[in-house]
């Protein structure tokens, strides 16, 4: 692969790190303190366009490679993971199905305001029972006439307590098991039996509102049935990919975030006559910081480049996501350490790093069943791409 960034990637950069650094890392603490969902953003960030990176010119989009996407997840969470998640979210999971399964009227009703900023778009997989083992999930559609029922509990969903529209997995012959789940588009402001659950409260990314929802015999119009009866794992499967391509790029934001503040504090905080950066304990800690962080820099922008080139990624994918997201935790542990007491202070940013770098580990699979998946796919390649 090219390592290199175009000229046009490296100016798009520059030009997220440039409204990264003037409206969203200001206010990331507050954000964090106050733990609410950041609005007005989240509307400037429709109203720029970023929304729509990874769809057509026709439904407002630009069309942008994944590498270029992957710039722009790393940008927004190295000022605020909150805001990072929830834009991601409306970017990638939120949208997608509406996007590629939907009809046309559903793509103008939903998908065109979201990517404005507009509508909020979420999606509901996860139950209180069933997380990494999807096939378990409870929540069935059981079809009568020109519509579905949807029953059932879904859970830690993503802006869920300001969704306007979800995509929701369920079983439609639940005795037939992960084999017939379906993927819904469920209008919560048209479909009577969507309860908004309350906010969950957690210990990282406050800002970004996690939530529970409870369908009772929600009748969702059978149009609403994004793809077909069967399929709905597969078609997960379709996007799980990109999800951790751009959780990893999550983690590199997050990492170069906690490393920078760490050097800095490392010249400035002074010990035992001179600077703690040059006791060797110290500057051994950022040097394999700054190692991690390149490590895993290569790894994410590869599976970023194999998804653009449309080349195998399951393992690139599932390697640089478990690569990248164990290193943004050791990162910000490291960080931690530098900062010691101050980095028990809920007055620096370090907490807050060290906090939200556990939602990496979650999001787009656990480490455990990220090796489950590399462990799927053993043969030493010489190369990654063929
Ligand atoms: C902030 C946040 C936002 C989220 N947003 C969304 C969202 O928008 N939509 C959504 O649907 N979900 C969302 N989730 C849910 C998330 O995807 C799940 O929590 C995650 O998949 C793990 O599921 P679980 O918590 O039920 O853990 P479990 O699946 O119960 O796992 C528990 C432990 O067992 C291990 N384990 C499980 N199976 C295996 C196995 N086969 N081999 C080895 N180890 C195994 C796991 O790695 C873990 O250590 C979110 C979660 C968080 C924290």
């Amino acid at each position: 692969m090219d390592y290199r960034l175009t000229e046009e990637q490296q100016a798009f950069r520059r030009a997220v790190a440039k409204f990264v650094d003037a409206e969203i890392a200001p206010v990331a603490d507050e954000l964090d303190t106050k733990g609410e969902f950041p609005l007005g953003l989240f509307r400037r960030i429709g109203e720029l366009g970023y929304f729509g990176l990874r769809y057509p010119e026709a439904y407002g989009g630009s069309a942008a490679d994944m590498v270029t996407y992957c710039l722009w997840a790393e940008e927004l969470a190295r000022g605020s993971m909150s805001v990072a998640a929830t834009a991601c979210m409306q970017s990638l999971m939120g949208t997608h199905f509406v996007f590629k399964y939907g009809n046309e009227e559903q793509r103008q009703k939903y998908l065109v305001p979201a990517l404005r900023g507009e509508k909020i778009g979420t999606f509901a997989l996860t139950e209180p029972n069933a997380g990494s083992d999807v096939g378990n999930i409870g929540t069935t559609a059981e079809k009568r006439g020109d519509h579905y029922v949807l029953k059932g509990t879904k859970t830690w969903v993503t802006s869920a307590p300001v969704a306007d529209f979800l995509t929701v997995a369920a079983k439609t012959s639940p005795e037939r098991g992960m084999k017939n789940i379906a993927l819904f588009l469920v209008d919560r402001h048209t479909m009577p039996g969507v309860t908004l659950g309350k906010k969950i409260e957690k210990m990282g990314v406050r800002a970004s509102d996690t939530g529970e929802i409870t369908l009772e015999d929600v009748r969702v119009p059978a149009a609403n049935l994004l793809g077909g009866e069967t399929g709905g794992i597969e078609k997960v499967g379709g996007i799980l990919s990109e999800i951790r391509v751009m959780t990893a790029a999550l983690s590199l934001g997050l990492a170069r975030a906690a490393y920078e503040a760490a050097l800095k504090y490392s010249r400035e905080r002074v010990a035992f006559g001179k600077p703690i950066g040059e006791h060797q304990a110290i500057a051994f800690k950022l040097a394999d910081m700054l190692t991690g962080i390149h490590g895993a820099t290569l790894m994410t922008y590869h599976a970023a480049w194999c998804l653009d080139q449309r080349l195998p990624v399951t393992r690139e994918a599932a390697m640089a996501k478990l690569v990248a997201s164990e290193m943004a935790n050791r990162v910000a542990d490291e960080a931690s350490r530098i900062f010691a007491s101050y980095g028990f202070a809920m007055e620096y940013p370090i907490q807050r790093y060290f906090r939200d770098a556990r939602f990496l580990l979650l999001g787009g699979g656990t480490s455990e069943i990220l090796r489950v998946i590399i462990s799927k796919d053993l043969e030493p390649r010489a190369r990654s791409e063929p």
